[in-house]
């Protein structure tokens, strides 16, 4: 995996104050390559993310990681599980990573969903991020946001789940992942 690192910077960002990373948050831009970068990278737009992938794969990085950049918005989740919905805006962005994906909405290429899922795998080893906390934007936005689109956060965390600890089924004993509200440990 190969990450383009100076081709395009975004400004658009602020200190992660300390925060630790946790978190990673995908999205897709509901656009086009050139007006994507275009738009992240201009100081008007206020937004950005630390990664985008184009439909060919490629992956580029926008913001450094030790950076806050602005993707998440106004935000809200059930963070531990335990009904307190946590709403911050700069806390989700202090402790996130985000990938934005290149897509008007429609079937993700295979070279790009390799590179998504690659990147976030890499992430989530560099970062010690808890798979329960890879999470869409439409999660941590229901009813503002629907991206990433035609994909499914949950068959994307057992993936990732199953590929980081190169999952024997034999030794399952938890899976720390919800399906429908019901915990998967129960069926496997
Ligand atoms: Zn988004």
């Amino acid at each position: 995996m190969r990450i383009i690192k100076d081709k395009f910077t975004s400004k658009n960002f602020s200190s992660r104050k300390g925060t630790k990373i946790d978190m990673l948050v995908i999205h897709h831009t509901g656009g086009e390559y050139s007006s994507d970068v275009n738009w992240m990278c201009s100081k008007e737009s206020k937004v950005s993310a630390h990664y985008y992938i184009r439909k060919n794969g490629k992956i580029y990085n926008l913001v450094p990681d030790k950076e806050k950049a602005w993707h998440a918005g106004d935000s809200f989740f059930d963070l531990n599980g335990d009904g307190k919905i946590i709403r911050d805006e700069k806390w989700f962005n202090a402790r996130s990573i985000g990938i934005e994906i290149e897509s008007l909405g429609e079937e993700y290429p295979d070279d790009q969903l390799q590179a998504n899922f690659d990147l976030s795998l890499d992430l989530i080893k560099k970062y010690n991020i808890p798979i329960e906390q890879v999470l869409g934007h439409k999660e941590i936005s229901p009813g503002r946001k629907v991206d990433p689109g035609n994909f499914n956060m949950d068959a994307f965390r057992i993936l990732l789940h199953g590929k980081l600890h190169e999952v024997d089924v034999r030794n399952i004993k938890r899976i720390p992942i919800k399906i429908d509200g019901k915990e998967l440990q129960k069926t496997v």
